[in-house]
């Protein structure tokens, strides 16, 4: 018998049986842990997607670097 294996789905679930749709209500942005507050970002978050440097999803756009960049310049805070 053929063994199939083609299942790969990572296994993540730390609480069976139970769905954890809290996702819904954080931010997209990757590795953020805020709450959402505006389109499934938070306030900061928001802005970026905003300024292009994120898309609605939270990846990075391809020239990330350069509009960060950009951003950092528009957005200066006087230290
Ligand atoms: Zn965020």
């Amino acid at each position: 018998m053929a063994e199939k294996k083609d299942n790969k789905q990572p296994v993540q679930t730390q609480v069976p049986g139970k769905v954890i749709s809290m996702d819904d209500y954080r931010c997209h942005a990757e590795g953020c842990k805020a709450k959402s507050t505006k389109a499934g970002f938070c306030e900061e978050h928001f802005a970026w997607f905003k300024a292009g440097l994120i898309t609605k999803e939270g990846a990075k756009a391809q020239d990330f670097e350069k509009k960060f960049y950009q951003y950092q310049a528009t957005h200066k805070k006087a230290a």
